[in-house]
């Protein structure tokens, strides 16, 4: 089936016990036994759980996978995949990540003896150079969080299995409608569901999808073991988001490119950041690798911090608030939300400046967008 088809009837539906087309929510923590060592398929909801069940198979579906796992956040899933490493294990990661898998990986894993390298990973010879005798995995994130940056995932993915390292790539601005990371020989995607997938600013949730039996198994086990589940209800909030997922991607990414060519020609704006933009320096890779550019748009403003907060002040259909990937309007300021997890100094060495916007585009009227900006930068 086509992708459409498949965000609506993927895994186990209708319901086997009556039919229900909405999938329902199995709100059950435990299931009874038949007999002695026979059960209805689950146990307890933390090993598997049939609502969740149901998200797992469409997400793997969606993203062309072998299994799907569906978490209590986008950092839960994060959480499991790096718990696939050991105690002095190197990874190599992209320099503008999400300031959440920033504070994970460096405030938190390199604590449990995990090393990490940041880098701008443009070419082979940048992830080549990086590579240690521990370097086990590469964390891939394109387009990146704020300033959507695009990385080569066919030559990203080549690199690391010349050298034997997983390859993890974090598909939450693009969502598999727009981007299908495993299709370029990627070993694991993980999302933040929070964003586009769930897409009603409802639910805090994440996913991972594998491609290889040997890492499913692994995943499954660190899975259950770290018990960083979804719950049966958020789980079926995130299903029902998916069901739009590609009629929303659409329409984010038509008002996306509107708002881009928009903030382009205002004397208030001096750079705007947007993969569809023909001057973006990722836009023929993205045009390559991608189906759509998305709904994220980053600019930075002519006059530092107070025109900033004057516009933020200014807005009324967009909203000032973290997050993304909604159909409500959002602006924020990386500099001290999404990215505040960062030092200042680690936030200029990859541009991101305290002059500097991100717009997640949601579904309101264009024209209403539109003239929200236009009346906010006056
Ligand atoms: C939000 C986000 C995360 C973290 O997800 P949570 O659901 O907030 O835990 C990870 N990566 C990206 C790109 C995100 O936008």
């Amino acid at each position: 089936m086509r992708f459409e088809t498949d965000a609506i009837h993927a895994g186990h539906r209708p319901d086997k016990a009556y039919g229900a087309i909405s999938v329902p929510i199995y709100q059950s923590s435990t299931f009874a036994f038949e007999d002695i060592g026979k059960t209805s398929g689950f146990e307890y909801s933390r090993m598997g759980n049939p609502t969740r069940r149901v998200l797992e198979e469409t997400i793997a579906k969606l993203e062309g996978g072998k299994a799907g796992f569906a978490c209590a956040s986008g950092l839960a899933a994060e959480s499991v995949i790096i718990h696939l490493l050991n105690a002095g294990d190197h990874v190599i990661a992209v320099e503008d990540i999400y300031g959440g898998t920033f504070r994970l990986f460096h405030d938190v894993m390199t604590r449990f003896g995990l090393e990490f390298t940041f880098i701008k990973m443009d070419t082979k010879e940048a992830i080549e150079s990086a590579i240690k005798p521990n370097t086990r995995m590469i964390w891939l994130e394109t387009p990146s969080n704020p300033l959507l940056h695009i990385v080569d995932l066919e030559m990203a993915a080549k690199a690391a299995k010349k050298h034997g390292l997983i390859s993890v790539m974090d598909n939450t601005f693009s969502s598999p409608y727009f981007l299908r990371p495993l299709e370029f020989g990627i070993d694991i995607v993980m999302h933040s569901t929070t964003k586009y997938l769930n897409g009603h600013s409802d639910v805090v949730g994440g996913a991972i999808v594998t491609n290889t039996d040997a890492l499913t198994e692994r995943v499954a086990f660190l899975h259950n073991a770290l018990g960083a589940i979804a719950g049966p209800f958020d789980s079926w909030l995130v299903l029902r988001g998916i069901e739009t997922l590609p009629i929303r991607m659409k329409q984010h990414e038509i008002n996306a490119t509107a708002v881009a060519r928009f903030l382009k020609t205002h004397p208030a704006v001096s750079r705007v950041f947007y993969p569809g933009l023909e001057d973006h320096p990722g836009h023929e890779l993205a045009a390559k690798q991608m189906k759509g550019f998305g709904g994220m748009v980053s600019f930075e403003m002519r006059g530092g911090l107070e025109a900033v907060n004057n516009f933020l002040r200014k807005v009324k259909v967009f909203t000032m608030a973290e997050s993304l990937g909604g159909m409500t309007s959002l602006a924020g300021h990386p500099a001290t939300q999404s990215h505040a997890s960062m030092s200042r100094e680690q936030r200029e060495k990859i541009g991101i400046n305290e002059s500097l916007v991100r717009l997640s585009v949601g579904l309101e009227n264009v024209d209403d967008l539109l003239e929200d900006l236009a009346q906010a930068l006056a």
